[in-house]
């Protein structure tokens, strides 16, 4: 009989988070992973598991189809090859494959020893890595774990490469032994990400919360080609953004074993990625630390990541918890999750002095220039754009989608509206009541709440947040048009308004300018392809221009370059018309094209052209000042 992974996790949830308090009547044996690296130059890694005390019957033993953090479906079973299942003395057990990632074992006596490998050559947040410089190994892409076995604790033991210097860096419970580490469940174990390397390690303290006593300590593993003064700058900036972002809040975390980690990969062959994880996380980038601009990136992942420490590592919505590791997970509230995240990373950096306001406006203007003229907005609200997460998040499927005109990132609209409501906050209360008061609440009332390691006790609902916005405010018309518009609907505030108060324009930057709209071709062979869908109320949809067409001239002159487009507008105004001809499916048409005066918007200090009012000062340094 097949048991729904959810009810078994609920079921497990609610016993364990009564009886937490008091020892579990009777131990289980833990789960016992061996994980080693015969020819790291070939790119596996070699998985040995041991199951014991399993029931009579078939031992289902799966690999994820999706990790935390993520919410497509990623298939790590494609990687997994010569699979070997036997009774723990060597005696094969009968294995049957139902699905693409489960295999079932039967005909054993309590004990099922699993043996595999498991290739990966991705430096990033979601995959596996191997190579002769380190193991980076994000758990739900390397290690089976088997149903009705979510419970049971975990032991993993890292068997290093002869002559290596590597150590391992994880939010893994340490054991006497500097290699083996454990995880109370598989929650926490799938979790946990492992860096193998001979990184570079910088710690700090924090107390949890001023006058607590609680002190918790951070850990920088640093695995890359950069010097030890730009290791000590990084963990120099991770301190301020982490006494930054703790203000908001008004503590810390109560981290799990009192520790946070950070395990970053700053690599030629990394790509740039940032992963959250309940008490670490995950930062890779092909750049090096010694470029400014790439700097300035890590530390915006930096600001980010360690956000979702609160936000929606523990502030969870109850759409995502628990994590189906079975299927893709889909999630209405990842404009809070993710887009509230994405605004602090550019506030945190302002506010603690790693960004200038001139970053912090271009950051934010650029969100604001997406959300409010795309044409995504017509076609769902912010809740919907959420729940098309697993879609746009890994689409390769080689087939095309129109995602350009039918969607727009939560992020970038959950990033947009969180600014929209810190300024609307802030203004209709004379600044007392912000943003920053509003995640407060979230953690206290939800994220906060004590429960089994690696389980969020109390996950919230959207209806939860609409909740909250009305206590914090003080006025639940206002929290039920706000959500009814802007967030459930597809309005925005009117921004130009809001952040005039805070002495920053929201303006047109390119008056008088004529714009056709964006216009993306590849060159091949002297042929100009359009080659992605035309956006929406842009003069080059509402001319019939689309994906495919060969573009053959503009206004008469040939376009054989990305560039020759601008030289042709240039010689024009908004308004006049242009002859465009393109061949379609083989066949030439003429079509006009009206010119319109760009609208891309841009943000910028008001002092750029007047001198600030007191009030317009004042709102603007409470909104940006450091909170510490
Ligand atoms: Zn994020």
């Amino acid at each position: 009989m097949r048991i729904d992974h959810r009810l078994l996790t609920i079921a497990y949830r609610l016993t364990v988070f009564f009886l937490s308090v008091s020892a579990p009547a009777f131990a289980q044996a833990p789960i016992r992973y061996r994980l080693s690296f015969p020819e790291p130059e070939h790119h596996w890694m070699h998985v040995d598991v041991r199951f014991a005390d399993v029931p009579a019957g078939a031992l289902q033993i799966h690999m994820s189809r999706s990790s935390p953090g993520h919410y497509a479906l990623y298939e790590f079973a494609k990687n997994v090859y010569d699979v070997r299942i036997d009774d723990g003395d060597g005696r094969p057990l009968t294995v049957e494959q139902p699905t693409t990632n489960e295999w079932d074992a039967t005909g054993h006596s309590g004990t099922v020893h699993v043996q595999y490998r498991v290739f990966g050559n991705q430096v990033d947040g979601t995959f596996l890595a191997v190579d002769t410089t380190h193991a980076h190994i994000n758990i739900p892409a390397a290690l089976m774990w088997a149903k009705g076995f979510e419970a049971r604790p975990a032991r993993v033991t890292i068997d290093l490469p002869a002559q290596s210097n590597w150590k391992v860096a994880t939010q893994l419970h340490p054991t006497a032994d500097p290699h083996t580490f454990t995880a109370p469940n598989l929650e926490y174990l799938i979790d946990s990400p492992i860096e193998v390397s001979n990184f570079a390690l910088r710690t700090f303290q924090l107390d949890q919360r001023a006058g607590s006593g609680a002190r918790e300590t951070f850990r920088i593993a640093l695995h890359h080609g950069g010097s030890e003064r730009e290791a000590d700058r990084l963990a120099a900036d991770v301190e301020r953004i982490v006494r930054e972002e703790s203000a908001v809040f008004g503590e810390l975390p109560a981290y799990e074993g009192g520790a946070y980690a950070f395990l970053a990969d700053f690599l030629p062959y990394a790509l740039r990625d940032g992963m959250e994880h309940r008490n670490s996380t995950t930062l890779t980038a092909f750049g090096a630390l010694a470029a400014s601009d790439e700097r300035l990136d890590i530390i915006s992942t930096v600001a980010h990541e360690f956000f979702h420490s609160w936000n929606v590592e523990r502030i969870r919505p109850r759409s995502l918890e628990p994590f189906d590791l079975d299927d893709a997970n889909i999630s209405g509230e990842l404009w809070l999750a993710e887009g509230f995240t994405t605004y602090y990373e550019a506030l945190t950096l302002q506010r603690a002095g790693l960004a200038s306001l001139a970053e912090t406006a271009d950051t934010l203007g650029l969100a604001l220039d997406t959300v409010i003229r795309s044409p995504g907005r017509k076609h769902g609200s912010a809740v919907d754009m959420s729940r098309m997460a697993p879609f746009v998040e890994a689409a390769a499927w080689g087939d095309p989608t129109n995602f350009d005109n039918s969607y727009v990132s939560y992020y970038t609209w959950g990033c947009a509206i969180a600014l929209g409501l810190d300024l609307s906050l802030r203004t209709r209360s004379d600044g007392k009541i912000t943003l920053d008061h509003y995640m407060r609440a979230l953690w206290q009332d939800y994220g906060r709440a004590p429960g089994p390691e690696g389980v969020v006790a109390l996950p919230y609902t959207l209806q939860d947040l609409r909740g909250r916005l009305s206590d914090v405010s003080g006025d639940s018309a206002f929290a039920n048009e706000f959500f009814d518009k802007y967030i459930e609907g597809r309005d925005v505030v009117d921004y130009e308004a809001l952040l005039g108060k805070a002495g920053m324009l929201l303006r047109r930057g390119g008056q008088r300018r004529p714009w056709i709209g964006p216009l993306n071709l590849n060159f091949d062979r002297g042929a100009a392809r359009i080659a992605s869908p035309t956006i929406e109320d842009t003069p080059v949809y509402a001319a019939g221009l689309d994906e495919d067409d060969e573009v053959l001239s503009i206004d008469g002159q040939a376009i054989a370059a990305q560039g020759r487009v601008d030289e042709v507008l240039r010689r024009h105004v908004p308004g006049d018309k242009l002859r465009v001809a393109i061949r379609r499916r083989g066949l030439v048409r003429n079509l006009i094209v009206t010119t319109a005066e760009d609208p891309t918007l841009e943000l910028v200090p008001a002092e750029v052209s007047r001198p600030l009012t007191a009030a317009e000062r004042r709102l603007r340094d409470e909104w940006l000042s450091s909170k510490q």
